[in-house]
């Protein structure tokens, strides 16, 4: 059988019947279950504010909007941000007509707080900060970047649903935090993400701009009383952004079993530290941050002959991911190209060893085995 990078487990019998819930309620759109998903996640996280979205991609989008209306910044501002990473990050600068300057990243494969610090200009306004595989890196020290030159700070949660530091969820320190609930991550749904901002007037105009900038949502307005009901107001040219019950209905089952995923999901990185442990001079494992916990969405080695380890993999049925290429080797990014010489070298060493719940320590065995054998 075939050892893929990612196979999703759902609770299926618990996701059908909430499911079934709204088809019943014949509510499955914005409303109900988000409000109690959004509920969960606030209670789950610490966090103060929680907006349930489409996905983690318009969350990262409206993130910058809000902090650029907000905040009053100009087009062309800077957003410094990492080369290592899904394109999403990136994107989201650029729709809104910012500009992303890349920093290097250090060993976690998170942004280097000494490179960050380099890039810093009149013009920059913001780091964006991603827990990549769910490693929480220098965030620290990023954090306090941002208050010594008072930037704001966004950071990409897309791995780190379950992340703690130092038993904490973290994300407090910054201005808003964007999780992602897409079919393969850590909290899988089909797609749809999380908005948290840190100020609850923030995400009081994100409801409003996830919404066509509609000032009161039809949930809002089906409990309220009185002839008014249907009167509403439109304030923004807002988005279709906002998530649905039914992906909600999902993203609540899953909640219930994040915790006890991520110990599996550490277990099986522990395995594949234990196997590694004697061949530390040609397999690199890229290493957690002393104080996290990490949600351990990706399990990640460095290697010298990486496209062969590859093929040999594949051909022994064992199919590897690459989290992430550098992202100034794209074409839309290639002016930044040999900005980031860490980014570059690492993203031509990085596999991403299988890493999901249906693995048994068998699985990890076997993996190891064909990883030592082919390095
Ligand atoms: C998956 C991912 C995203 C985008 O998430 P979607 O919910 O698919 O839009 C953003 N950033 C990172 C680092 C990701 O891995």
């Amino acid at each position: 059988m075939a050892i893929q990078l990612f196979t999703p487990t759902f609770q299926v019998e618990e996701c059908l019947q909430e499911i079934r819930e709204c088809l019943e309620k014949g509510w499955t759109g914005l409303g109900f279950k988000t409000v109690e998903f959004e509920n969960k996640w606030k209670e789950y996280t610490g966090l103060p504010n929680a907006h349930f979205l489409n996905s983690a991609t318009v969350g990262l989008s409206l993130a910058l909007k809000i902090l650029k209306m907000e905040n009053n910044w100009n087009d062309n501002d800077e957003v410094i941000t990492t080369p290592l990473t899904f394109i999403s990050t990136n994107h989201a600068i650029v729709y809104e007509n910012l500009t992303p300057v890349f920093a290097d990243v250090d060993e976690y494969l998170c942004l280097d707080p000494i490179d960050v610090e380099k890039k810093i200009t009149p013009k920059t306004k913001a780091i964006m900060f991603v827990g990549l595989g769910g490693n929480t890196g220098k965030y620290k020290e990023i954090v306090e970047l941002c208050k010594k030159y008072n930037l704001k700070l966004v950071l990409d949660a897309a791995h780190m649903a379950g992340t703690r530091v130092n038993g904490e969820i973290p994300g407090k320190e910054a201005d808003v935090v964007v999780y992602s609930f897409q079919a393969v991550k850590n909290l899988p749904t089909a797609d749809s993400g999380m908005i948290c901002f840190q100020s609850s007037e923030l995400d009081e105009l994100c409801r409003k701009l996830t919404w066509l900038g509609i000032n009161k949502d039809t949930y809002a307005r089906a409990n309220d009383k009185g002839a008014y009901k249907w009167k509403y107001d439109v304030e923004y040219v807002g988005y279709k952004y906002h998530g649905n019950s039914i992906m909600a209905a999902i993203g609540l089952v899953q909640l219930k079993y994040l915790d006890r995923d991520n110990s599996y999901r550490r277990q099986l990185a522990e395995w594949y530290d234990q196997n590694f442990k004697g061949f530390s001079s040609k397999i690199k494992p890229v290493p957690v941050a002393i104080d996290c916990e990490s949600s351990r969405h990706l399990y990640v080695i460095a290697v010298d002959n990486r496209d062969e380890l590859l093929l040999a993999l594949n051909e022994s049925g064992i199919y590897p991911g690459v989290h992430y290429r550098d992202n100034t080797e794209y074409s839309m990014y290639k002016h930044a190209y040999g900005t980031c010489p860490n980014s570059h070298k690492l993203s031509e060493q990085i596999i991403s060893l299988p890493m999901h719940l249906q693995l048994t320590k068998q699985d990890v065995d076997f993996i190891c085995e064909t990883v030592i054998k082919y390095t």
